[in-house]
């Protein structure tokens, strides 16, 4: 697909399209789940499973920990400079997962592993080895487990890629953001070129089949000129995959991001015109856009499900994995246990607390109802296929196709043959055209939790 400049009448769309809406990682969105859903119906609904069968499940452990806060960021982090620290938390991970797996009453292969923070590889060698191997005492790890980890290249070591390959990982994600020191110094994070060139070579030699980048767009001090260069750069390093990130500025929630000056913020516009920028350039690189945000190489298994149409989006993004189990661990863990949505305590003492007390760290969760399962499998469908049948529009969710027609007059979307598809200017307004399924968008209290759509 190629990226055009926006005409002028989108100038306006883009004004009008830029407000909060979520990035449909669950539906509904976390923001519309009810502390109704405790300890005792999670518990229900990990014995289902365990009656299930041996199903497949897909795990995530959320892993805090950073040496810095970077004051962009959106993740749930823990600055701290104590591996003791990390130890007590790495106890409480071993009650949980204990826990987990006595309530499911039978040890269930794992076809996804991901290791998400926080900074994943703040962990020093025997910690991440202990992880390992806390995980394998429960469930079923092996050669067909596709196992990843966010990386940070700040923190990243010969020994450790060399632990992280030896325990079965073979994707790994560094941060970039960008490249430009004056962007860098705006967010915090100063990281060298070299260092990322290292990084990337290190889990190369070590073994890793797949390496991906992670940039950033709608920094402060970015211009079309520094991101072009970030883009460049990455690049030249090869990466399998890039994610190419809008910055959610929200510092009602992340109070740190008001360090960051919100006139050097790039408005709704300048920030289209860089994704834009990037959308072009791995293009003509010859990546494959893959659904929102991702780029892969041609051969890439997103890329091929993407031309198959059997490409999935879950808690963690793109993938080919599907599962309708995702059990989180650790601190703000989110998991899916057979159509039921459950979030861990988000404050790492909070989870600490419960855990130590025999609890199942649970907050707020969600029971999918029929109406829930269609409209998230029809947002499924818009962010990974770009396209849903006309036929919905005789069934159950005529109205939210009407509302995703409405934006026909616009050019967002189109008619084709027994299709309606988005068109490519509509894709930069995918989040948007997703919203018109959403029941729960309502304009009120949740959507103070989401960042802008453009
Ligand atoms: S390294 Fe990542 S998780 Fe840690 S503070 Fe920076 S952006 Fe947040």
């Amino acid at each position: 697909m190629t990226a055009l400049p926006l005409p002028q009448e989108f100038t306006e769309t883009v004004r009008r399209l830029d407000r909060p809406v979520p990035r449909y990682t669950s539906y509904p969105p976390v923001p519309v789940w009810s502390r109704e859903f405790g300890e005792a119906e999670y518990r229900l609904a990990l014995a289902d499973l365990g009656r299930a069968g041996p199903e497949p499940v897909g795990v995530y452990v959320h892993l805090p920990f950073c040496a810095v806060r970077c004051l962009y960021c959106g993740c749930n982090a823990t600055v701290t400079h104590r591996a003791e620290r990390v130890d007590r938390y790495l106890d409480r991970l071993e009650e949980e997962v204990g826990r987990v797996a006595a309530a499911i009453g039978r040890r269930l292969p794992v076809v996804s592993l991901h290791l998400g923070g926080g900074t994943p590889n703040y962990l020093s060698d025997p910690q991440l080895e202990r992880l390992g191997e806390l995980l394998c005492a429960h469930f079923e790890l092996g050669p067909d487990t596709e196992a990843s980890v966010e990386a940070d290249p700040r923190q990243a070591s010969w020994t450790q890629v060399q632990t992280l390959q030896q325990l079965g990982f073979r994707r790994i994600s560094f941060g970039v953001q960008d490249v430009d020191p004056g962007v860098q110094r705006a967010i915090g994070r100063l990281q060298s070129l070299d260092l990322v060139r290292e990084s990337v070579g290190m889990a190369r030699a070590a073994g890793f089949e797949s390496v991906n980048l992670d940039l950033m767009y709608g920094l402060p001090r970015q211009t079309p000129e520094t991101f072009e260069r970030s883009i460049r750069e990455v690049l030249a390093l090869e990466p399998d995959r890039v994610a190419c990130f809008g910055y959610a500025h929200v510092p009602w929630m992340q109070p740190h991001q008001k360090a960051i000056d919100e006139a050097e913020l790039p408005g709704a516009e300048a920030r289209l015109a860089l994704f834009q920028l990037a959308v072009r350039r791995f293009g003509e690189a010859g990546y494959a856009w893959i659904g929102l945000d991702h780029f892969a190489r041609p051969d890439d298994p997103l890329a091929v499900a993407q031309r198959e149409g059997r490409l999935h989006r879950d808690f963690m993004g793109y993938t080919t994995r599907v599962t309708s189990t995702l059990l989180a661990f650790g601190a703000s863990g989110i998991g899916e246990v057979q159509g039921r949505f459950v979030q861990s305590e988000s404050k790492v003492p909070d989870w600490e607390a419960a855990v130590a007390q025999g609890r199942l760290p649970v907050i707020r969760g969600h029971v999918l109802s029929d109406d829930d399962q269609r409209r998230r499998a029809a947002i499924l469908r818009l962010m990974c296929d770009l396209r849903l049948p006309l036929a919905e529009r005789d069934g159950p969710l005529a109205g939210a196709m009407e509302g995703l027609l409405s934006w026909e007059s616009e050019g967002l979307v189109a008619v084709e043959g027994d299709h309606v598809a988005v068109t490519p200017y509509g894709r930069f307004f995918l989040r948007n055209l997703c919203a018109a399924f959403d029941a729960y968008l309502d304009g009120g209290a949740s959507t103070m939790r989401l960042s802008r759509g453009v």
